[in-house]
């Protein structure tokens, strides 16, 4: 790394007036942006992307499942791409940073490299990912750019299958383009994303930069807690299996449960539903939605055990029975060592501090880690606020991420 590269810096006003264009596509009377997969809204922010590519010079692609990027070839047209990205679509009534930093830092990062006449051993592409956020599938660009993507994963969307027909139909993609989105492992030398965090640790922390060590995995699983239906009035408390009792006592032991032994995980009891349902009614069965997470593969084969246990425990103390149904899970992803240092080195040439970080939330990089090296910044999130239009990270704290990405790059890129 010489000294010229160390010294280079992103251009913080360009970056600013980009991301600022991005925000009004969408944008909300509350300082939001509401951008679902494919929506109105996200095919226009697709297309002010293609054109912003276009007039800025660079080579626009995309690909099979709509990925869209923009390409700095360098002179060895074999060598392999360094990616860096996130994605354009939002949650519903979402932020404005949420996936637009990512695009529009990495863009930058482009801009800046070309500018400054720098040549690496890798080309530099940066893409928006389609559908991270999950309207129609999750994940979609990335899985189908790794390979991952399959039939079923098609067929049965989480969005369903008409409304993810209708959006494909939208982009002018298909289940068959989906699938050929895929690369060859050889012909790619990383990923590397920069992201908000979506939670306080770094405010609280006071720390600039967030290196994240893995994404975590998630779990899922509906439990369904079974009683009996009896007269609300007329049975004594004694005589009753209240299904309700079951689900409520899991809920409030497992939180206590993971805050006491499993220090890096997260549970969520999301939703429950009663069967029958009604004021005059003891409860005859809960259905719970059960989800968990956590980075670490062994912790999380522990929690999963240990919540079961748990929730068999709590309904034969209220004389209920349990049934479980597992209904998916995704491993935790591990960041790749070196990607890591070439964080921690382009923070600490940048006087910037830094700390690690798992990632609670999914991101495009999980599709991608088992494939080239992958690694992902995070910057602070005011009050820790995302998928809200309260979302907010200070501006010199995107500056300061999209420098460490560009860094990073450098390094990495040059290695
Ligand atoms: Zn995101």
């Amino acid at each position: 790394m010489t000294q010229a590269f160390s010294s280079l810096r992103i251009n913080a006003d360009r970056m600013l007036d980009s991301f600022n264009q991005l925000a009004l596509i969408g944008g909300t009377a509350d300082s939001g942006v509401d951008r679902p997969s494919f929506s109105e809204a996200h095919l226009a922010a697709r297309a002010w992307l293609r054109r912003h590519i276009e007039a800025n010079g660079f080579e626009f692609r995309t690909d099979g499942a709509g990925n869209h990027s923009a390409i700095l070839s360098c002179d060895d047209s074999s060598a392999p791409t360094l990616i860096l990205g996130s994605h354009l679509d939002s949650v519903p009534n979402g932020g404005r940073f949420d996936g637009a930093l990512g695009v529009m830092a990495a863009l930058e990062v482009l801009k800046t490299v070309r500018e400054n006449g720098i040549k690496l051993k890798v080309q530099l592409e940066a893409m928006d990912f389609t559908d991270e956020e999950g309207t129609l599938v999750g994940l979609l660009g990335s899985a189908a750019l790794a390979g991952h993507l399959s039939k079923e994963n098609l067929e049965k969307p989480r969005g369903g299958r008409e409304r993810l027909l209708e959006g494909m139909a939208r982009a002018g993609l298909s289940d068959v383009s989906m699938l050929s989105a895929a690369r060859k492992r050889e012909t790619l030398a990383g990923y590397l994303e920069l992201h908000i965090e979506q939670g306080k640790r770094l405010e609280r922390s006071g720390t600039d930069i967030g290196i994240v060590t893995a994404i975590v995995g998630i779990w899922s699983y509906k439990l369904s807690f079974i009683g009996k239906a009896d007269h609300a009035g007329s049975t004594t408390m004694e005589d009753r299996r209240d299904a309700s009792l079951g689900a409520s006592a899991f809920a409030l032991a497992a939180r206590e449960m993971v805050m006491r032994d499993f220090p890096n995980s997260v549970v969520n009891v999301g939703k429950m539903d009663f069967v029958p349902g009604a004021f005059n009614i003891v409860p005859a069965q809960v259905d719970a939605a059960l989800e968990f997470r956590s980075p670490d593969d062994e912790e999380f084969k522990r929690l999963d055990k240990a919540l079961l246990e748990l929730a068999r425990s709590e309904a034969a103390r209220f004389g209920l029975e349990l049934q479980t149904e597992f209904l998916g899970k995704h491993l935790p992803s591990l960041m790749d060592a070196d990607v890591r240092g070439a964080f921690v080195d382009s923070c600490d040439v940048l006087g910037l501090s830094h700390m690690p970080l798992p990632s609670g939330a999914g991101h495009d990089g999980q599709s991608l880690a088992d494939l080239c090296p992958v690694g992902m910044i995070f910057v602070p999130s005011v009050d820790g606020a995302s998928h809200s239009p309260r979302e907010f990270t200070k501006w010199e704290d995107c500056v300061n991420g999209a420098n460490v990405l560009l860094q990073a790059a450098l390094r990495l890129g040059n290695g």
